[in-house]
């Protein structure tokens, strides 16, 4: 044994990273491994930290600021769940020490719970489990174990070196970022878009955005929100490019022309059709949005219906089956929420027809439509858009 085991060791905070899905990715594995440990890099540098990866695992040592760093990580797609571990040498007598100093210092019920992926270490799992518990209870006689429901855990984990931790913390779940192609993300400055967004890059596409800009009828304001809610979502999703599609004469056009009850659907094969030419300059190969199915009269089944009828790419709507109740509560864990509550007009709301059709027929929309340059108005929209982010 040697002399550094026999007292507590100054221990080193390291990160343990766990993934989730990746595992069934079998000989693809590799690619998402790499890709997800190139992203934590960059994520950990500005704290100091260094990932690596060894046996398998992801690990983050060295940074300077450890909270900062696992609410940096916590948010990023593909991690199930991360602990913060102290570094011990690989050797039985420093475990020992180190749980007891953790015994002294600590209060209520706790269970030790071992695990060897270096079955070469010994004793096993069951016997660390056994010994520990009663050394700490040595140690501190206040504490209790309580194995089916404890206050804390004492984790112990053998790999190619010992990492000891309390905590499970919950990751983001998720695919790493850019493993599976690009959609382009419809953002409104309301409470669903951006958690559609963020369901479907949770899934490892990356975004590209547009918004439907209805200046001078909307506000510089609202523009800004946007690009708010829009930043917010880059904290996960990574880099969106975003436009502004000027969208007033669209609406204008259509006030002028068509029925008033169809105004609404109308304005969503619009949106649908400057959104996908936007994506295929992009490279994006679906449109999202966050629509859910009944909220309103445009999200009838029969407006999705006429609403897609002009796609020519998959439009994805991650909401489709969540009540507005959920959907806020999941605005407010990614952090849209206060945002998305802001006040200013969207807009839609401002041609938003008394009585709209909420079971548009196909036929009688493009009919409605007939009456106006589709490709034109389009094409104006498209070409006007402008960079935001
Ligand atoms: P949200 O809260 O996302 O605004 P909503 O419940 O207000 O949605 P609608 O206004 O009918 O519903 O919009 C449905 C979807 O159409 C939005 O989720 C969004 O994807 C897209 N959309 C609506 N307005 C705009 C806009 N001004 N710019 C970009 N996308 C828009
Ligand atoms: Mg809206």
């Amino acid at each position: 044994m040697s002399d550094e085991s026999t007292v507590a060791p100054r221990s080193r905070k390291t990160l343990l990273i766990r993934y989730g899905e990746i595992y069934l990715k079998g000989q693809n594995r590799s690619f998402f491994m790499n890709k997800m440990l190139g992203q934590i890099r960059e994520a950990v540098r500005p704290f100091g930290g260094e990932a690596w990866l060894s046996d398998g695992h992801i690990y983050v040592g060295g940074m300077s600021d450890v909270d900062a760093t696992v609410k940096r990580v916590q948010r990023m797609f593909g991690i199930h769940s991360l602990s913060v571990a102290a570094e011990l040498p690989k050797d039985y007598a420093a475990i020992i020490a180190f749980a007891e100093e953790t015994a002294r210092t600590r209060a209520g019920s706790f269970k030790v719970k071992a695990r060897r992926s270096d079955k070469r270490f010994q004793p096993d799992s069951q016997e660390i489990n056994r010994e520990l518990g009663h050394l700490m209870l040595q140690a501190n006689p206040s504490l209790r174990v309580d194995v089916t429901n404890p206050d804390w855990t004492f984790n112990v984990e053998v790999r190619d070196r010992v990492y000891v931790y309390n905590d499970i913390i919950p990751g983001a779940g998720g695919m790493p970022r850019g493993t599976n192609g690009k959609a382009c993300l419809m953002l409104s400055g309301g409470i669903d878009s951006p958690v559609a967004g963020y369901m479907v890059a949770k899934r490892g596409a990356s975004l590209c955005a547009v918004y439907f800009d209805g200046f001078p009828y909307t506000s510089e304001r609202a523009r800004e929100k946007v690009v708010s809610l829009a930043r917010i979502l880059t904290e996960s999703c990574g880099p969106i490019r975003m436009y502004a599609a000027p969208f007033t004469p669209v609406q204008e056009a259509i006030r002028g022309a068509c029925p008033e009850q169809y105004t609404t659907v109308l304005m969503r094969r619009f949106m649908v059709r400057i959104a996908q030419r936007i994506a295929r300059r992009e490279k994006a190969s679906a449109l999202i949005t966050g629509e859910s199915v009944g909220q309103v009269a445009s999200q009838t089944m029969d407006s999705l219906v006429c609403t897609d009828a002009v796609a020519e790419m998959p439009v994805f709507r991650p909401l489709i089956g969540m009540d507005k109740i959920e959907i806020i509560q999941r605005a407010e864990s990614i952090g849209t929420y206060e945002t998305s509550i802001l006040p200013y007009e969207d807009c839609c709301s401002i041609f938003t027809p008394k009585h709209p059709v909420t079971h548009p027929a196909l036929r009688a929309v493009e009919a409605a439509e007939g009456a106006l340059d589709v490709d034109a108005l389009t094409e104006a929209a498209f070409s006007g858009a402008e960079r935001l982010l």
